[in-house]
């Protein structure tokens, strides 16, 4: 019989739950950036080997919600750590636990639920002296009793690689729920929407990111040239916020298409042509209608 459950990485913004999932699958599913709320949508990636087949669930970082948007985040997050097997819960390496991480620990499954509940405390590279962690985890201790509490650096493999053998040996015995070589339950046109939506993450500023929606219109064969045509959309909140993603003499939009075409290219493994607009849909992150067109459904 082989192992089976599903895992989610919870915690704050920019702690590095995209960056462990992906060092998990070895895969750029999830987007990462230097700048908070950057995951919108809980994402499952899906790793089969021989022995077990763990489904990582990336929800979208806790915190206190300010629109719509915010709560469906909030909800999402939340319902992921109800239907889990096992909970990482993710923090950065800090001196003290932050009122955030104890919001976070006071959310997480009672004891009696019988959930496994791992701490990982993130981004130790940045520690010199490692003791310096111990008051941290001493005191994490004490206000719940994770069955692990494990200091990483996610963008090393290798402890990557420690901390899966460490989840295997929680995972409960049972029956695959996804074919042995599906990857993850998005679908490509999800995937490719992210990966554009990073870039216009990475290269704009200020309430730009927030307001940014990626909607792939269109993918196909192109029979002459070889390859895909890909044309996408990205919406903004304001007029402002169109003329700084298209850029002076529209060279912003021209950056984020050559990096968000060599990441896709990558990703599919084939040749693309990038066709992208810019649109502006006036407050969708308040409508429910916007919301639901975007792909933001509850
Ligand atoms: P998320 O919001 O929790 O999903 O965080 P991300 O995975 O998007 O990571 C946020 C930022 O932290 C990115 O710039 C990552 O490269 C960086 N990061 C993640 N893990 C580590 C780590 O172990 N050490 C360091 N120094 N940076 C990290
Ligand atoms: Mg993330």
């Amino acid at each position: 019989m082989r192992r089976s459950g599903f895992i989610a990485i919870s915690g704050q913004p920019n702690v590095g739950k995209s960056t462990m999932l992906n060092g998990f699958l070895k895969e750029k599913l999830a987007i990462i950036s230097e700048r908070p709320e950057t995951t919108r949508d809980n994402i499952r990636g899906i790793l089969t080997d021989k022995e077990c087949q763990i489904i990582f669930v990336d929800t979208p970082g806790i915190h206190k919600p300010h629109d719509l948007l915010g709560k469906l985040m909030l909800s999402r997050a939340q319902s992921s750590l109800m239907e889990s097997d096992i909970v990482i819960f993710v923090t950065e390496k800090r001196l003290a636990l932050n009122e955030n991480d104890r919001n976070i620990i006071e959310r997480l499954p009672r004891p009696e639920e019988d959930k496994k509940v791992i701490l990982v405390i993130n981004k130790v590279d940045k520690v010199k002296d490692k003791k310096l962690l111990l008051p941290i985890i001493e005191e994490a201790g004490k206000l719940y009793p994770f069955n692990e509490i494990i200091p990483i650096c996610a963008l090393d493999q290798s402890d990557i690689e420690k901390l899966l053998i460490i989840i295997k040996s929680y995972l409960p015995e049972g029956p695959l729920f996804y074919p042995e070589e599906q990857l993850t339950d998005k679908s490509e046109h999800f995937i490719i929407q992210e990966l554009i939506r990073e870039k216009t993450l990475v290269f704009t500023y200020e309430e730009v990111p927030h307001s940014v929606a990626v909607v792939v219109d269109n993918i196909e064969r192109d029979e002459d040239k070889g390859g895909l045509n890909i044309q996408a959309t990205i919406y903004v909140e304001r007029t402002s916020q169109k003329s700084i993603i298209i850029g002076k003499k529209g060279e912003m939009i021209k950056r984020i298409g050559k990096e968000a075409r060599s990441d896709i290219e990558k990703f599919l493994g084939e040749h693309i042509y990038l066709d992208l607009w810019v649109k502006v849909k006036k407050k969708w992150k308040k409508d429910p209608g916007a919301l639901e067109e975007l792909g933001y459904t509850d």
